[in-house]
């Protein structure tokens, strides 16, 4: 048993990184090796299998019709519509493999995946929802990914629980919300970051329980601030109408004024709430984790995981939860995983090792597509005694003889899938997302890059031509092509133009905002900078108030927060900060 902390040099960027007491515990409890990448490239190498906003055009496999997926045409797989795939009972057996001790596993399941059919998208319980990918319970959606609960919600990500929005990334129940990143139980609020029961009101960062406020930071309980200083309702009122904010060119000064703004006033070091013993950023009422982000509720006893709700005891993961336990290297869980290793949307799984797309199974190695089944090794059958003499056998041929990949670097069990047998290239993921790369970073780093589509659109409207206003927006406008104002040239994934469609119309108009002059994807990247990145630094509070209990000579708080040293915000402790506010 290790008691102690150790350090190691990651097999992929070469930088030492540490694997804590705990960690080593983990891995003992769930019978793995502790793993040779440090978290960030763990992160990486995960998150580069999981696709979620890029969609292709493709000829269904089985029906020969028209399909929107996921999966690239130039990739050589067996791609089923997903209504299809879920409907047809096919024999998922006629692919299997036998076992083969003559060659890495990791190959023998590429083999399996190449030839075992994919459905097209991975949504569940859809009603009229075009071009979504990773939704749940979802109605009237329109490019909407990763997110559940939702009714008329478009160009969004990561959303639980939201109704007649647009454009937002992360939180919980929002009602008519526009621009919003990680915001919690709010109604007709826009552009605002990491705030919570706000009505009628925008421009708002880290505030709570407000109704009337435009361009407040770390305010409380309160109604009708502008840039923090109270207001009559009249004087709010007259000085609204006086923004003109139904003006682009006036929405985006505004904009500007209060990103100066923000950076003012101080910022707690990390959106932790009633959480014990927790270092990350955007959790709420979990304990004992490390490294964990955009966790919504109840994690306990976990590590290095984001995206995640009602989770126990488990370490990597992304898009994890919903009564979950004992999960390692695991993307998408679905609800009631328990013991998972190395899966990609396995749902209501326990004891499965290394599959794709698995459900309501048990005992799986190095499987995809199966329904309903147990003791299967690359989708054929075992009897259980079978599988439990063949299973440590196919352990020790990890070890013995892994998987190298182009770049030399060595997969034994435990370790995740290469990125280089993803049938993704690093920008069509959410690697690219979480952890930027330009073209050049991302060959050099060893993962495949997406080229740029020719796409010759014929543009409609030139993005100096967008009328400014939204009452000179005309019904016409639907249809049109719009050029982004990026026109291809950024590293966001740009489309170069995008559509308007009638409820997105009809939504603008009823709350006074002009049309944007971003295509969704930029849209998207341009919020995702709002949040931080999945990285903690250690630091010092900022906070020298002679009037906080520190006196004059500084708070000696230290923290983990994911504001790197070199960005302008001044950073607070919990202590100092809670002093500021409230
Ligand atoms: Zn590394
Ligand atoms: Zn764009
Ligand atoms: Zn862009
Ligand atoms: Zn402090």
């Amino acid at each position: 048993m290790n008691d102690i902390s150790e350090s190691r040099i990651c097999q992929n960027c070469k930088i030492e990184f540490v694997i804590e007491k705990e960690d080593f515990k983990f891995y003992e409890k769930i019978k793995v090796p502790p793993p040779t990448f440090c978290p960030e490239c763990r992160g990486k190498r995960r998150m580069s299998w999981r696709n979620e906003r890029t969609l292709y055009k493709r000829i269904c496999d089985a029906t020969q019709k028209n399909i929107i997926t996921m999966f690239p045409p130039e990739q050589k797989l067996v791609v089923y519509e997903r209504d299809f795939w879920w409907k047809e009972t096919f024999d998922a057996f006629k692919y299997g493999q036998d076992v083969n001790f003559d060659k890495p596993f990791f190959t023998q399941f590429r083999e399996l995946f190449s030839k075992m059919p994919l459905p097209s998208l991975l949504n569940e319980n859809v009603v009229n929802s075009s071009f979504c990918n990773c939704v749940h319970n979802t109605k009237n959606g329109y490019l909407l990914f990763a997110s559940m609960e939702t009714e008329n919600v478009f160009y969004s990500s990561r959303v639980i629980g939201a109704k007649d929005s647009l454009d937002l990334f992360g939180g919980f129940d929002q009602e008519m919300c526009y621009e919003n990143v990680m915001c919690d139980k709010s109604q007709r609020l826009f552009f605002s970051e990491r705030s919570m029961e706000c009505f009628d009101s925008m421009f708002l960062s880290d505030c709570r329980n407000l109704n009337n406020c435009i361009g407040c930071v770390n305010l409380r309980n309160t109604s009708y601030h502008i840039f923090n200083k109270p207001y009559s309702k009249e004087g709010y009122k007259k000085f609204l109408s006086n923004l003109k904010l139904d003006d682009y060119t006036n929405l985006s000064e505004f904009k500007k004024k209060f990103e100066i703004f923000k950076k003012t006033l101080p910022k707690k070091y990390a959106n932790i709430l009633r959480c014990y013993s927790v270092t990350g950023d955007n959790v709420t009422n979990s304990k004992n984790c490390r490294f964990c982000f955009d966790a919504y509720r109840n994690l306990e006893d976990c590590a290095f995981s984001t995206h995640a709700l009602d989770l126990k005891d488990s370490h990597d993961g992304y898009g994890l939860g919903d009564n979950s336990e004992q999960l390692y290297e695991v993307i998408d869980s679905g609800a009631n995983a328990f013991n998972l290793l190395s899966t990609i949307c396995v749902h209501e799984c326990r004891n499965v090792y290394y599959s794709y797309n698995c459900h309501n199974s048990s005992n799986l190695f190095f499987c995809s597509g199966l329904r309903n089944k147990s003791y299967c090794i690359l989708n054929k059958q075992y009897r259980k005694e079978e599988y439990e003499e063949l299973v440590p056998k196919i352990i020790q041929h990890m070890n013995d003889m892994p998987y190298i990949d182009k770049k030399g670097r060595i997969y034994r069990y435990g370790e995740f899938f290469p990125s280089e047998l993803s049938p993704f290239s690093y920008n069509e993921t959410i690697a690219q997302e979480y952890f930027p790369l330009t073209k050049e970073e991302a060959l050099k780093e060893g993962y495949s890059w997406k080229e740029k589509e020719e796409r010759n659109y014929t543009i409609d409207i030139k993005n100096e031509d967008i009328p400014n206003n939204i009452k000179e927006v005309e019904d016409s406008i639907i249809n049109k092509v719009i050029e982004c104002e990026h026109k291809g040239k950024c590293n966001e994934q740009c489309t170069e133009a995008f559509k308007i469609i009638p409820d997105e119309l009809s939504f603008y108009r009823r709350m006074n905002l002009p049309i944007p002059h971003l295509c969704p994807n930029c849209r998207h990247y341009n919020r995702l900078k709002q949040r931080n990145p999945l990285k903690l630094w250690h630091r010092h509070c900022m906070c020298k108030n002679p009037k906080h209990a520190h006196l004059d000579i500084g708070c000696p708080s230290e923290f983990e927060t994911s504001y790197s040293p070199d960005r302008p915000e001044i950073i607070y402790c919990e202590r100092c900060y809670n002093q500021e506010v409230y």
